[in-house]
This record gives C-alpha cells, structure tokens and sequence, in this order.
C-alpha cells in the first residue's frame, strides 16, 4: 500500500477543501475503502477522515420529512424508531444490508458512494473498462451475479441495497462542495454509457452530507424484498423496493425500485403503468412483474436471476398491497 496523509477535519468547509487536494479521498466507515486500498484498487494522496463533521450523524423526523446525516450507521437505520414509523422500508433494506458488524461501521454516505462489488473490478489482475482497460471481463466470463439490464458495456451491478428503498420514497442527497447543491438520488447514479470510470455524480471536493426524505403520501404503502441465495449473510440475487398510494384495492400510483440487476438502481417504469389504475391482486403483480423483465438482456450464466426478479417482484406488490412486512 502506498503511503497516503491523514487529515480529520472538524467542519464540512474544512473537508471540502481538503478533499480538494489532488488525489484525496473520503473515509467514512472504511467498509469498501478500506478493501479498495488492500486490493490495490485505489492509492490516495490522501484520506480525509468523516468522523468528526458535527451534525452528520443525526436522523430527524419531523412533519413526516425524514432528514438522514451521511454519517448514520445502517445499523441506525435500521434501529430508529422514528423513522421505522415513518418510512419503515428504508429500516428494512438497511437492517437487511450486509452483517450486524458491518452495519455498525458502515455510514449511509459510504454506502451511496461504495464501487461495484463485480470480481473482475476488485481484482487486479482484471482491468476492466472501469479501470480504464478495453473490455468489460464478465461479457464472456462468470457473470453469474452480474447485470441483466444495460449490460453491454460494464456489467457490474450497483452495490448499494438500501438505495432503492430509498428512490422509492423520492429521496434527495445534499452534497456540499464548491458550491453546496441538492440532487434527486434517482438522478446521482452514472450510467456506464455517460461514464463508465464512476457510479456517482460527484466531482472532486464534493461531498455528501445527507438525505431527505419527503413525507409519505396518505394511503402509501409499501414493501421492501431482499433476495439472497443462502438464509445468511449474502449479497443479494435481485432487491426491489415497492411503493404503492392506494385507493382501497385499487392502486393510484406505483413506484418500483429493481436493486442488483443493472448498473444502477432500476425504476420499473413498465410495472408501475400496469400497475396505476388497477386493481392490486395476484394477476395484476403478476403481470406487472413480466412488464418489468420484458426488457431484460441475461448474459450466459444469469437467466436465473430474471425468473426470481419476477417472483421476488410479484410477491413485493402483494405484500406492498397487503400493508405486510416482507
Ligand atoms: C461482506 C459485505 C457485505 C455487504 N452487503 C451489503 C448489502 O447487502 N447491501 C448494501 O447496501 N451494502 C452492502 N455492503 C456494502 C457496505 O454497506 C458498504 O461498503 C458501506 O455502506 C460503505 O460505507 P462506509 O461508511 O464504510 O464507506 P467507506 O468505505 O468509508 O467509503 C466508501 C466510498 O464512499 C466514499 N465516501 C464515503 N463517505 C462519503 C461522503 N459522505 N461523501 C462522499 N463520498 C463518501 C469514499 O471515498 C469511498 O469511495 C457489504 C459490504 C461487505 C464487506
């Protein structure tokens, strides 16, 4: 590992600018950086440590309008009252996120901002179009936990489980920086096609300082699946986060959110129109999922996981509809 400085600055003007310096990054919880720097990915000038921002750690509720510091803990996500009663799916993803250790240190900053977990990425062996190579390496390798939407040129799936809950809900992302702005969260992740050396829209010096949350719609309910391919800890197969503003049965309006099965989070704009306007029963889920995978484009080892994103998806809306915890 190459030797980096140490910085800990103690207000967000002093970390924008000395994340201004070149070759300096973030350091939130470590949980991804940490395993950037001992897998040779990255080899900063400089780390500037998160830790002592004042008021990032904070999570507030107030007129239903959820306020989340970016150094909040998933583990504190996951365990707040207040916002397990106002947006209970964000607890869920973030409570079913990784292990309860990992959740302890890992900040909800770090997790918008954490690289894909794709094995060619992470190795060096491997330089892919995301380190500048000519090739995306899971084209024609093992790709069987890889993208099966906009897959062509970097099949690498974006890490982050808790972000679509969060879509789901309409979350923006404050990030301060040069010039302090707010941002859509739908809108903060890059597609490959527009760059495929980043996943976020953020330029150097920026940082993230938090996330608000708009109060639910009356009548909204919602639900929130992870998809693992073993009872313990794992990554997900296909995560999905349903949003739902209900008329008795019939559904107003739906947001979808399709975690782990493209680049970056999925809205199933086809499965919403089925769904606004109808009746939410067992063949409206049903053919709101087949909507969603109709575009789908599997590479060689990874059918599978369109064929569980369509149960997974059917079984989320019913459960959405029900008001029932997944
Ligand atoms: C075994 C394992 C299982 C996991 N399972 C899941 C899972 O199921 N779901 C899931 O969502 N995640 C999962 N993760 C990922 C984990 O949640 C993230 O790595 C973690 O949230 C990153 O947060 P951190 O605070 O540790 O970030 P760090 O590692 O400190 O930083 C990550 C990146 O974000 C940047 N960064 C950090 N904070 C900021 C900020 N405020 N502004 C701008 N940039 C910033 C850093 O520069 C770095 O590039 C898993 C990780 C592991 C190791």
């Amino acid at each position: 590992m190459k030797n980096f400085e140490w910085v800990q600055p103690e207000t967000v003007a002093d970390a924008v600018a000395a994340l201004g310096h070149p070759g300096a990054m973030a350091l939130a919880g470590g949980v991804d950086l940490l395993d950037r720097l001992k897998e040779r990915l990255d080899s900063p000038s400089r780390l500037v440590s998160l830790r002592k921002l004042p008021n990032l750690s904070e999570i507030k509720v107030a007129g239903g309008v959820a306020t989340i510091g970016a150094n909040v803990t998933l583990a504190r996500l996951a365990a707040d009252p207040a916002l397990q009663k106002s947006h209970r799916i964000i607890s869920d993803a973030a409570g079913h996120a990784a292990t309860p250790q990992l959740r302890a240190m890992a900040t909800i900053g770090g997790n918008l901002a954490q690289r894909p977990r794709c094995w060619y990425f992470r190795s060096e062996e491997f330089v892919c179009r995301k380190k500048g190579g000519a090739e995306c390496f899971a084209q024609e390798g093992d790709n069987s936990m890889h993208a099966v939407f906009d897959n062509k040129l970097c099949a690498a799936t974006h890490p982050s489980t808790v972000v679509t809950a969060l879509i789901a809900l309409g979350a923006r992302v404050t990030i301060a920086g040069a010039k302090a702005r707010e941002v859509e969260l739908a809108s903060f992740f890059v597609k490959p096609e527009t760059d495929v050396r980043r996943e976020v829209d953020l330029a150097s010096g920026e940082l993230i300082t938090g996330l608000s949350v708009p109060a639910s719609a009356a009548n909204l309910r919602t639900a929130y699946t992870k998809q693992v391919a073993k009872q313990s800890f794992d990554w997900p197969l296909v995560d999905v986060a349903v949003a739902l503003v209900m008329d008795g049965q019939t559904c107003r309006q739906a947001t979808i959110v399709l975690g782990a099965v493209a680049p970056t989070p999925r809205r199933a704009v086809e499965a919403e129109r089925v769904l606004a306007g109808a009746t939410v029963d067992v063949l409206a889920a049903g053919r709101a999922a087949r909507a969603a995978i109709a575009s789908a484009s599997p590479l060689a080892h990874n059918d599978h996981k369109v064929q569980i994103l369509e149960t997974v998806l059917a079984r989320t809306i019913m459960n959405a509809a029900a008001g029932r915890a997944s």
